[in-house]
């Protein structure tokens, strides 16, 4: 393949720019060189794209590569490749390894292992205390100086008011970002999905939406109280989107994110007890959802985020009240919401593209993802057919198959993924 690449008649859909119409582009070494309605492509490989669209390459706030320390379920090369395979070209990686990351050691060991797979960046998040245990505050100065922009202790909330005030304020000072899963523990012990008619009807123990909210809350008033800058992770209430909308009403700082599988699915699709529709936080009402959906398309929740969370095929078969939650999502995040938010004219095109490459791509602080696609930027991209239909089946390019979408015929599907002006990704396989 040569270094110098046309595509050839796309629809280039690039919110950052405002651009919304069919175009030719070329990348030449690593770097968009023109953008025009008939570029010359002497000496490039053409890709004809007619009937495509081509956007900036999204970026995701929420992985779990599980590398270090859970190989099995799935390594910094395959959650790459995974990425790839779904039209992403950046990927913050969730810091609940094993170990921890928790030190410029750790984050440094996840950055060269995604360097050596080479499909796409990852920026591994910080924990934000020792061991994701809550108490002691971990090196978040030291890391935030090796380049680390977002830090949370996914998978746990951080309980202490304390901490997380400080955490603040350290936030504030180095420019960083705290990114928080809300949930009052305390209210959701032994939970298997939300607290409502389908968790009595089913007899299984339920999280109610209040354990989210009250965080959400509780995280708002201390961001206010700081001034650092919070991200809301995996929002699944509607009482948290209204938090949400009164926050950024009176001004304040917050972003906030939702997966594609809390605005595709509700709570009674937990009546086939598929594990793989338990999740964390659980998949709540059609009410919820709807609110998720229309926070979206108003931009209260700003990015969509997949919360890939790959696990292992004996851990997902066990008893439903064994299984672990989570769902795999890098490879079907972008048909999921072209299917289900894009075709039904909840979200738009040019929307949804912001909130899963332009917004995300802010909130990490990193300008070569997330457009403007002009010359000069680095050529970080995704095309994709909107037409295309496909059913999401194994094999996947994730080490695991745990998807809430298992079995779905998807509307769009990735073509090319362009990743520092390397087709990484062409007629939807890995190049590498
Ligand atoms: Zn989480």
């Amino acid at each position: 393949m040569s270094d110098r690449i046309l595509f050839r008649g796309a629809r280039v859909v690039d919110p950052a720019s405002g651009r919304d119409a069919v175009s030719d582009v070329l990348v030449d070494n690593g770097v968009i060189a023109a953008v025009e309605a008939k570029a010359s492509g002497s000496g490039a490989t053409v890709l004809d794209c007619s009937g495509l669209v081509l956007a900036p390459g999204l970026v995701d706030l929420h992985a779990h590569l599980r590398e270090p320390g859970r190989e099995d379920k799935e390594t910094v090369e395959t959650g790459s490749r995974a990425a790839a395979l779904g039209g992403y070209t950046a990927v913050a990686a969730m810091a609940n390894t094993d170990p921890v990351a928790d030190t410029a050691a750790v984050i440094e060991e996840v950055r060269s292992l995604a360097a050596r797979a080479g499909l796409c960046d990852v920026f591994p998040v910080g924990a934000i205390t020792k061991g994701l245990a809550g108490e002691e505050m971990a090196a978040l100065g030291e890391m935030a100086e090796i380049g680390v922009r977002i830090f949370s202790d996914d998978g746990h909330c951080v309980p202490a008011s304390r901490v997380l005030r400080n955490s603040l304020l350290y936030a504030k000072a180095f420019d960083i970002v705290i990114a928080e899963h809300c949930e009052d523990a305390s209210l959701t012990e032994g939970a298997q999905m939300h607290e409502g008619l389908h968790s009595s009807t089913l007899g299984l123990a339920g999280a109610p939406a209040e354990g989210e909210e009250i965080i959400v809350f509780r995280d708002l008033s201390l961001a206010r109280l700081t001034g650092g800058r919070l991200h809301l992770q995996h929002l699944s209430a509607a009482g948290s989107v209204e938090l949400v909308r009164q926050a950024k009403a009176a001004g304040l700082r917050v972003t906030a994110e939702a997966t594609p599988h809390h605005l595709v699915f509700s709570d009674g699709d937990l009546t086939t007890y598929d594990t793989n529709f338990k999740v964390n936080p659980p998949l709540r009402t059609p009410e919820d959802r709807e609110a998720l959906r229309a926070a979206v398309a108003d931009g209260t929740i700003d990015a969509i985020a997949t919360d890939h969370a790959p696990h292992s095929v004996e851990e997902k078969e066990a008893e439903f009240d064994q299984a672990p939650p989570g769902t795999i999502g890098l490879e079907t995040a972008l048909s999921a919401i072209l299917t289900h938010l894009v075709e039904p004219g909840t979200l738009s095109l040019a929307r949804a593209i912001e909130a899963m490459s332009t917004v995300p791509a802010r909130i990490l602080g990193t300008p070569d993802h997330g457009g403007p696609i002009e010359p000069g930027r680095a050529a970080n991209l995704v095309v994709f057919d909107p037409q295309a239909e496909w059913v999401v089946e194994p094999p996947f390019a994730s080490k695991s198959r745990n998807s809430a979408f298992l079995g779905n015929t998807l509307r769009g599907k990735v073509v090319h993924t362009l990743y520092r002006g390397e087709l990484v990704v062409a007629d939807g396989k890995t190049q590498r």
